[in-house]
């Protein structure tokens, strides 16, 4: 059977989005609803585009070796688990990838009542960044967007980082527009950010990157 996940886009190299360069792939669809989530239009499990566990695999492993990490958002990850499972399995045996992923459910819900899958799946992973997206708690922290977000060391590959400060965000080309990948460091950052290119005259990219608004 061929395995596939939907996909709302990629991108092949930041440094916003976990340790080093890596590359992201945010999947389509999310069971939560976290208020304040930057890409609503990403939540339905319709849409997007399935892709198969061989032709992301390929994609990865096209890649410089100095992107050293893929990281997992979304959407809901762990809502794909078996196919991102699938997905690790086939590129770690061809290079020693850092695995990181988001997730709406935090570890202990995952590690309790996760399915099959998705307990394989946290098993793969060097960081988990768990947790809903709470706007009430906003916060400018490493790779999350919300005081509650965790993030979890689960292997040695990384050691967590000496503050714990935003990111930032990356603009990136991406045909005649502009697409932002990372974390915001400020509530309703998207919001202000459409409107100022708008002012400015800049195209964003017709499905520019969401990254939840709480660190997604
Ligand atoms: S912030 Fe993340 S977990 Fe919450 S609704 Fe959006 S995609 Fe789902």
């Amino acid at each position: 059977m061929t395995t596939t996940i939907r996909v709302s886009r990629v991108t092949d190299r930041t440094t916003v989005l976990g340790p080093g360069l890596r590359a992201v792939i945010w999947v389509r669809g999310c069971p939560l609803r976290c208020v304040g989530c930057v890409a609503p239009e990403d939540l339905p499990f319709d849409g997007g585009t399935p892709r198969t566990v061989d032709d992301l695999a390929g994609w990865l492993g096209a890649l410089p070796a100095e992107i050293s990490g893929v990281t997992f958002s979304g959407g809901e990850p762990m809502a794909q688990a078996a196919g991102l499972s699938a997905l690790v399995d086939r590129i770690r045996a061809d290079r020693d990838w850092s695995v990181m992923s988001f997730s709406g459910w935090t570890i202990e819900h995952l590690r309790t009542h996760g399915s099959p899958a998705q307990r394989r799946l946290l098993g793969q992973l060097d960081i988990l960044v768990d947790g809903p997206y709470v706007a009430a708690r906003h916060a400018a922290l490493r790779w999350r967007g919300s005081a509650n977000q965790r993030l979890h060391f689960l292997t040695d590959r990384h050691s967590p980082p000496e503050r714990d400060t935003s990111a930032g965000i990356e603009l990136h080309l991406r045909g005649t527009g502009v697409e932002w990948v990372g974390v915001p460091p400020v509530r309703d950052f998207r919001t202000g950010f459409e409107s100022a290119m708008a002012d400015q005259g800049v195209l964003l990219a017709p499905s520019h990157p969401s990254p939840q608004e709480g660190g997604r």
